[in-house]
Formats: structure tokens, sequence, C-alpha cells
């Protein structure tokens, strides 16, 4: 593909950055530059605020079917596109293209339609009292609002957020990933297709604490949801409590997989490995943390390595890889130094533990990381702290089940877990006792949109899904009628 451009899209219109500088966007698969994108600041945001407020009137008055059914015509864009939208995603991410077309680019889809539903269906309350004063309750748009996301899952979590931010009736400004910004450029051209009114979807790429923090700060925006690093969240947090913004936040995570005894030992391994490895490690709700009943442990140890030494990276385009690049050189780089920092804190590397250097031309100079498991290691060194994320592993042992809860609740985040066992009784057990938003029991990653999404502690604030962010998106008003 020759390098191209990308631009924002603020009312309708395609522009470049008002600054004329550009960010180059670079294939981590090859390490090559193939794209650049608007350097955008202060001014594009203004602009891009500007164009959704005055669309806001318009698209609020609209009825919820006609929402309906100008987002179907965006989610059946996606679905006409899907070959497309996923060879960009692969290529910009260094995702395997069969994980893109399988799982990113259809939940996109998924995403567009199932908000787009979600406005016939949402309601709000009335309270008839005693003496026959009713109260009801209407649930506003906000307004405008920004959609903050990062790199992992780009067009997957863009509409996470849009869809149901539009459904509500909102204007959006979203500011996608600068690591990622491809999706989201073809995506933005959909719009005016599906005819959706100018100015109700702008993107605005461009560097976090650029762009990014200048919608965080933008006055007229009401409104934040950002998924991305627990630090950003922090950060975006106090700069939006300043202008008294509703925030919603998504932020990183830690997870334990927890593996006990009578568990299915095959249907465990082969959970572990994909809740470590999936996208090479760099999904939120990744098992970061495998934690193992001791009187299994080396049978489990045996497995997993096995079954982990197979996993072949190769070129994310190629239809048959499983494994691809992680996002970036500095990211490659902080994962490398992670598995140093995991080897001087006395950790034993079981496979993996290093960069991996392709054979194939194309791929030469990308940004590989191998599989790597790793034990040896107690529960308050950093590396079982702190978010690698990417394709690391740490193995713990445990005696009791209450050792197990206490190793998984170990630390600063709170947001998935998956418990693998035969007991029905303490699957449920251990599940309430974890402090997590999220568990899995004897699964790990089955999702239905209907359900909260979200973490404790430094994991986030709020929940995502289903009417909750249908409820985040808009403002309640109460109305009382007097006798
Ligand atoms: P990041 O925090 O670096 O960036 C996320 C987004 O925020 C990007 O669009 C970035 O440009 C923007 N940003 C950065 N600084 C900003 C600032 N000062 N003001 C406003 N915006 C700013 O995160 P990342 O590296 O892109 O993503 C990886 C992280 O995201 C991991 O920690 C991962 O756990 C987390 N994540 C969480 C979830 C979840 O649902 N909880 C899902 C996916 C990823």
């Amino acid at each position: 593909m020759a390098q191209r451009d990308l631009l924002n899209l603020i009312g309708g219109a395609f522009q470049p950055p008002s600054s004329g500088e550009w960010v180059d966007n670079v294939e981590p698969a090859t390490g090559r530059v193939y794209s650049r994108i608007p350097r955008s600041g202060a001014a594009d945001v203004q602009a891009a605020v500007q164009a959704a407020s005055a669309a806001f009137d318009e698209w609020r008055a609209w009825e919820p079917a006609d929402r309906r059914a100008a987002m179907m015509r965006v989610a059946d864009l996606i679905e006409a596109n899907a070959a497309t939208l996923a060879e960009a995603e692969a290529r910009d991410n260094g995702k395997p293209v069969a994980l893109a077309s399988a799982v990113d680019i259809p939940r996109a889809e998924q995403n567009m339609r199932f908000y787009a539903s979600a406005c016939e269906h949402f309601s709000s309350s009335s309270h008839a009292m005693g003496d026959g004063t009713v109260h009801y309750t209407l649930r506003k748009p906000l307004g405008v609002v920004g959609c903050i996301s990062p790199w992992n899952l780009p067009l997957y979590l863009l509409t996470w957020k849009i869809a149901p931010a539009l459904a509500a009736g909102n204007c959006v400004v979203a500011k996608p990933s600068e690591v990622t910004p491809m999706t989201a450029y073809l995506f933005s051209k959909y719009f005016r297709q599906a005819g959706v009114p100018d100015g109700v979807f702008n993107v605005v790429h461009g560097l976090g604490p650029e762009a990014g923090e200048a919608l965080v700060d933008h006055p007229d925006v009401k409104a934040i949801s950002f998924t991305g690093g627990t630090a950003t969240g922090a950060r975006i947090a106090a700069r939006a409590g300043a202008t008294f913004k509703k925030t919603s936040l998504e932020l990183g995570g830690k997870n334990a997989t927890v593996i006990f005894g009578d568990a299915d030992l095959d249907a465990a391994v082969s959970g572990a490995a994909r809740a470590a490895f999936a996208n090479q490690g760099q999904i939120c709700l990744c098992g970061s943390r495998i934690l193992v009943a001791e009187e299994v442990y080396d049978a489990f140890k045996e497995r997993l390595v096995a079954k982990v030494e197979a996993m072949k990276i190769g070129d994310p385009l190629e239809s048959g890889t499983r494994m691809g690049a992680v996002v970036s050189e500095g990211h490659r780089d902080k994962i490398l130094a992670a598995i140093e920092m995991a080897r001087q804190e006395g950790g034993r590397v079981l496979c993996g533990g290093q960069a991996h250097v392709p054979t194939e031309d194309r791929i030469a100079g990308g940004f590989f990381v191998q599989p790597t498991l790793i034990e040896g290691l107690g529960p308050g060194c950093r590396t079982n702290q702190e978010e690698i994320f990417g394709p690391v592993a740490t193995l713990q042992p445990f005696r009791a089940e209450a050792d197990a809860i206490a190793l998984a609740n170990d630390g600063q985040y709170g947001l998935a877990a998956s418990v693998w066992t035969a007991d029905l009784k303490r699957a449920h057990r251990v599940a309430a006792a974890l402090d997590t938003g999220m568990v899995w029991l004897n699964c790990w990653l089955v999702r239905d949109l209907r359900t909260p999404f979200g973490g404790t502690r430094s994991s986030g604030v709020g929940r995502e899904g289903g009417f909750e962010s249908m409820r985040f998106f808009t403002e309640q008003q109460n109305i009382c009628i007097g006798l």
C-alpha cells in the first residue's frame, strides 16, 4: 500500500490538521511508516466540538426509529467492507488478520447494530405516590461527548463507545489511538453514505496529550468515555473534574486465571493459553497471572508449556497466522524490559523470553515477542503487580482455596478473572470473593453485550454495556406532576 495521509472528519468534511503537522503511522509487522495522521490540536478539537454542537438539535430530535435505521446503515457498511477493514486492522495493529476477521470487525458491526436497536428499547421511569402525585424522569442526551479509545482493539472499542453515545442522541467527537488510526479513518467515511447528518460524528486524530487533552478540557464537551491505561485515566479524571464532566473509565488489568485441582485440565490449559496470549497478550482482559493448585501444578505446567511452545509467530496478513506482531517498537522494548526485570527478580523463564526474529523478508523489521511463561515469582514482585500488556504470563502455585482468592485479589487492579473447577459450589463461592468487575467460570472472554463491563479499583470507574452505556450518555431530569 502506498503511503497515505489520513484526515480528520469535522462537520462532514475531511480535513488536514490546522497545524500542518503530521505523525507517522508505522506498520508493526514491518517496522515501516506506511501512512501519516494529522497532528491535531486545540484548534481542530474546537472546530469538531463546534460542528458537533451545531448538529445536536437536529440529531436529538430524530425519532429513535430513524436513528436506529441510520446506525444500521453504518453497520451495513462495516459488513460490506469487512474484508478491507480486517486487513487494515491487521496491518495497523499487527494482529493476525484471522483474528481481526473473526473478532474485531464483526464485533464493531455488532456494536453498531446492538446500540441501534437499544435506542428503541431504552426507557425511563415514573413513580406514582400514594396521594396520586406522579413523578416521571426524562433521560436527555448530554450534548457533545468525547470518546477516547486505545490501540489494542481499535475499531471494536471505538464503536463500543460511539454507538451508545449516538443512539442516546448525542453528537460525538472521537479521538482514536494515534498508534492505530486506520480503521477509524475508513469507518468515518461511512457516516455521510449512511445518511447521518454532518457533524453528528466527528473524528480528530492526534496525540493523547495534545488532541486528547484538548477534548478532555473543552468546556462544551459534557462527558468523556475513555478506555486506556490507568495512568492516563487518572490524568483524564483529574482534568475532567475541573469542568464537571461525566467520565467513564475503562483502564488496565492484571487478571488472574485460577486453576483448581479438579478442573478439566485440557480445557483449563487451552483456556489459560488463550487468555494469556490472544492478541499477543494485548487485551485488558488477558489472564497474565496463572494460579494453579499445587497438586496439579506440574502436570498443568508441562501441558501449558508444550502448548505455548507450539504457537507459531507469523505475518499478520497471512490467513494462517495465529500470533502476530506487538503494536510498536516502543511497546516491544517495554515488554522485553519487563521480561528482563522478571529474570532479575528471580523468575525462571519456562519458554519464550526474547524477541522473535522473523525469517520472512516482508516482516524482517517487525516487532515480535515470543510467547513467554515465567515461574518462581511471588505475588509481591513487580512482574506480578504491573501490567505488561504483552505475551507474558506467570505461573504461581497455591495450596488452599483461600490462598487462591488472596493471590487473585493481590494488587491494584480489579478488572476480570477466570476460574476453572468442576465444583459448582466452589466456582460461585470463589467468583463472589474476587474483587473484580467480571468473572468467567470455566470459560474466558465470552461476551454478551447486555452485561455490565468494567473493573474495580485501578481498573476503572463505571460500567459500559447494555443500558449502562445508555444511562452514562444521558442526563436525568425528574418532573413532578402535582395533584
Ligand atoms: P493510553 O492510555 O496510552 O491511550 C489511550 C488513548 O488515550 C489514546 O487514544 C491516547 O491518544 C489517549 N491519551 C493519551 N494520553 C492522553 C491524555 N493526557 N489526555 C487525553 N487522552 C490521552 O492506552 P493504550 O496504550 O492506547 O492502551 C493500552 C491500555 O489500555 C492498557 O493499559 C489496557 O489495559 C487498557 N485497556 C483497557 C480496556 C478496558 O476495557 N478496561 C480495554 C482495552 C485496553
